[in-house]
């Protein structure tokens, strides 16, 4: 989140700050206050293969730096911080154009899961390649039956010696395309509840029988895949965590995954009043009933960040708060599409080159709904919160007690 609260800074905090500043200041041009490379980079349809490159130089830049990792121990390439000290860094980088994206599964979600999941062994090997920008990651996890319901999944991994072997199909998978490797969530128990007998793989992408097929969505990008595996072979020690105890190990990645969305804004306040300014509706009373409710919900989520951060300081895990943030963001996303396209009146139905800013704001609002489904939709993040917040009586679960080879199934 783009929150820049120093009133509680320590020495250490404040000098920290000043070196990052200084680094980012001599690298990295200033983030613009009308976004404009943001605005570039979401209409560009630049050529992929030359982002992802631009995106490993940054980060490899960011680690000869040593912003690489911050809180991430120096024995798996990282500075070795507090969490804090991340939280400065990460105040401070927003303000600057870097483009990390192509990153955000393998430094948000893997290494995160890594470090609490990971032998020795695979923290040694795979968290540093990140941290230096060579391996990029994705997310194999939801499959064509198997989305909110995600421990319904059926591919498949069986035993064959000191190797797995996994059939099955994926699907939503960003980034896929372009990834070293994979997070990949399989079942090797059926016999069992369905949350007890899946396992977490570590894959690498370019094991034969591995596809990934990019999928175009409606904003017109494909940044996202159904990924096809036929008799896929993973070493034994590619297992992260115990063999059938993947779901625990998933928990980790997705409260990571809900948290990255929750907290990633990219436009500010001030974007949406340029806008309106340049249409010249700011004297329309509904346009400033509208500007006022999203300078309102820009501060929810700054309040909402703040009480993360504070309950992790407090050495709190991260918990429900996840879901509070990511339905708060979809919230924020549905409401920020509406009032740029109201704005924009009858030239909001224009597209691409024929629309103010390249066709900008159409593309924020069609891309709305990327972030209310991706990382558990809306609906799903009320019930977690209805079960495990406000402790409301769940629903019958008969899937959680019988084994999974008896429940009825969706493919
Ligand atoms: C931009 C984007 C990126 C993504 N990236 C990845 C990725 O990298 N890797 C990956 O594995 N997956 C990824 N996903 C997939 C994402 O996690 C799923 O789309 C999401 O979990 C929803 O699953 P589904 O699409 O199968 O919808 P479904 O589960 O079929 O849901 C359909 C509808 O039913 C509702 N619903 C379902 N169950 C309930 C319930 N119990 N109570 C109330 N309502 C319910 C849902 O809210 C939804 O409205 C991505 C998705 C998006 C949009």
């Amino acid at each position: 989140m783009t929150v820049l609260d120093t009133r509680e800074e320590t020495d250490e905090h404040a000098a920290f700050r000043a070196d990052a500043r200084a680094w980012l200041e001599a690298n990295a041009p200033r983030r613009r206050h009308d976004s404009a490379e943001f605005k570039r980079r979401v209409t560009a349809r630049e050529d992929e293969q030359a982002s992802v490159v631009a995106a490993r130089d940054w980060q490899r830049r960011i680690s000869d730096a040593g912003f690489a990792g911050i809180s991430v121990p120096r024995e798996y390439g990282g500075r070795g911080a507090t969490p804090a000290l991340d939280r400065v860094w990460r105040q401070e980088v927003v303000r600057y154009e870097i483009d990390l994206g192509v990153f955000s599964v393998a430094l948000g979600m893997v290494v995160p899961t890594l470090l609490v999941h990971g032998t020795e062994d695979q923290k040694r090997r795979f968290i540093p390649p990140v941290l230096r920008g060579e391996e990029v990651w994705c997310q194999l996890f939801s499959e064509p039956g198997a989305g909110s319901d995600l421990a319904g999944l059926t591919t498949r991994a069986e035993r064959d010696g000191d190797e797995w072997v996994v059939n099955g199909q994926k699907v939503w998978n960003s980034f896929a395309h372009l990834a070293d490797w994979g997070i990949l969530l399989a079942r090797t128990n059926w016999d069992v509840p369905k949350h007890r007998g899946i396992t977490y793989f570590l894959v690498d992408m370019r094991t034969p029988g591995l596809e990934a097929r990019p999928l175009r969505q409606i904003t017109g990008v494909a940044h996202f895949n159904e990924t096809f595996l036929t008799d896929v072979r993973i070493p034994g020690d590619q297992v992260l965590g115990d063999v059938h105890g993947g779901w625990g190990v998933a928990q980790t990645t997705l409260m990571n995954e809900r948290a990255l969305i929750g907290g990633a804004t990219a436009l500010g306040f001030r974007d949406y009043v340029t806008l309106a300014r340049t249409y010249d509706r700011t004297g329309d009373p509904e346009v400033r009933q509208a500007l006022a409710a999203t300078y309102t919900r820009y501060e929810i989520l700054r309040w909402l960040g703040q009480r993360a951060q504070a309950a992790q300081r407090a050495g709190k895990p991260l918990g429900p708060e996840s879901s509070v943030a990511k339905l708060a963001m979809s919230h924020h996303a549905a409401a920020n599409g509406d009032v740029a396209l109201a704005i924009e009146g009858a030239a909001g139905m224009l597209a691409g080159a024929d629309a103010f800013e390249d066709g900008f704001w159409q593309q924020q609002f069609l891309g709305q709904w990327g972030i209310r489904i991706g990382g558990g939709t809306e609906q799903v993040q009320r019930n977690i919160l209805g079960e495990r917040v406000l402790g409301l009586p769940p629903e019958p679960r008969p899937d959680k007690t019988e084994p999974f080879r008896d429940i009825p199934k969706n493919v």
